[in-house]
């Protein structure tokens, strides 16, 4: 649902002149140095989009689905490390806040995160506990009003900038009733964050272990009902999955320019080697693919809109858009020859960059499990 269409001709035309002008050229620069650059930072936040989703009334742009989609199309473009730091504040912590938090907490934590005041890190994966997240053992025992936390969080993005902590934590039971959801200050005594780890690739968006020693949590911390925090953190994932299916649409896009530019610049056998069919077969079934993965982004987004989207179709579009993506890098390296597999092409930086989309927030393996079960039980 597109809401105003002028607003948002207006938001795409500044998004594209953003990564156009301020996001592409810093690429290399946050690449290089693990960091995004204060620019493209400033820049980002002038535009609102630590704030995507979240309503206007706490300070976001309350975007639609449909109209996050059609945003995402275009911040695709660009490297998607940006993303990782700026589109988490709006994500999973944000959600769970505002489908169970009080007025007390979405006042306290929203507006900042809206701002990019605070960055958000959603804790719930730990060294046990991945695909199966039910398995968490981080446990939160009650500590008189309070809370008393401890355990280990894995790969906690944005961690080392953290200003808010939404954490899974286990209040009694087994499985994924046991779990609830806290919404935590990251400055509280006990909290450790543990150096950045170094990874493949989505260099900018650091990742880190956060080590919960005897935390005393306070009693309005707890967000939404005891034992329903992993109930609400998989609420959220529909949302998710249609966001990453329409960056996965955008960063193919670029990656196909990428190839185009180069394919039509390099000589070989007298010609441009855009010339040869065997290259125009990689750019044919890279197009059908970035095509198909955006009709499908921005058709399900109408859907969820509508409320009518189904969790499995959300988890298919999730699937094909990042196996794709998968592919598409992978075609465009080939375009480039040996100056693909060169540091320092911006091919070979999305190559490793686009490598964790099949990963996070529900592995393609997962995402299959979910895709077959909607239509076999
Ligand atoms: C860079 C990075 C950033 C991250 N950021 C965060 C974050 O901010 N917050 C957070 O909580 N977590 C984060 N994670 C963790 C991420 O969510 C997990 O890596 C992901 O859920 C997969 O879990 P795992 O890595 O333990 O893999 P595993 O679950 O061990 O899976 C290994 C393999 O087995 C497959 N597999 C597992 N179970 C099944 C099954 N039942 N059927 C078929 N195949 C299966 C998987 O698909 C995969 O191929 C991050 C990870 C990375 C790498």
């Amino acid at each position: 649902m597109i809401r105003d269409a002028s607003r948002q001709a207006a938001r795409l035309v500044a998004a594209r002149a953003l990564v156009e002008d301020i996001l592409i050229p810093a690429e290399a620069r946050m690449d290089a140095e693990d960091r995004m650059p204060d620019t493209a930072r400033a820049a980002i936040r002038a535009q609102g989009l630590f704030g995507i989703s979240i309503p206007e009334t706490h300070g976001g742009l309350g975007l639609t689905m449909e109209e996050e989609a059609g945003l995402m199309l275009v911040l695709g473009r660009t490297a998607p490390a940006y993303r990782a730091v700026y589109a988490l504040n709006s994500g999973g912590a944000a959600q769970i806040l505002l489908r169970a938090g009080t007025d007390a907490q979405k006042r306290h934590w929203l507006p900042d995160l809206a701002r990019g005041d605070r960055i958000a890190c959603f804790c719930l994966s730990e060294a046990e506990a991945g695909s199966d997240a039910a398995a968490l053992t981080t446990s939160a025992r009650r500590d008189g009003d309070g809370w008393c936390i401890t355990g280990r969080k894995r790969w906690v993005t944005n961690a080392p900038e953290a200003g808010m902590l939404m954490v899974m934590a286990r209040t009694g039971g087994e499985g994924a009733r046991g779990i609830s959801a806290f919404a935590i200050d990251p400055a509280l005594p006990g909290i450790e964050v543990q150096p950045a780890q170094a990874k493949m690739g989505m260099r900018g968006a650091q990742v880190a272990d956060v080590v919960f020693d005897n935390v005393a949590v306070p009693p309005d911390a707890l967000v939404g009902a005891e034992g329903e925090g992993l109930k609400l953190a998989l609420a959220g994932l529909d949302k998710v999955r249609l966001h990453l299916a329409a960056l996965s649409a955008g960063l193919m896009e670029r990656l196909i320019d990428e190839g185009r530019r180069h394919a039509l610049a390099r000589r070989q056998f007298g010609t441009p080697i855009a010339e040869q069919p065997a290259i125009g077969a990689l750019f044919a079934d890279s197009v059908a693919e970035a095509l198909a993965a955006r009709c499908m982004a921005l058709e399900l987004a109408r859907a969820r809109d509508d409320g009518t989207l189904r969790p499995a179709d959300a988890a298919a579009a999730k699937l094909f858009a990042t196996e794709a993506l998968g592919r598409v890098a992978d075609r465009m390296l080939q375009v480039h020859g040996g100056e693909g597999y060169m540091v320092g092409s911006a091919v070979e930086r999305l190559y490793r960059d686009v490598r964790l989309l099949r990963i996070l927030d529900g592995t393609s393996e997962i995402q299959r499990m979910v895709v077959a079960r909607g239509l076999l039980r």
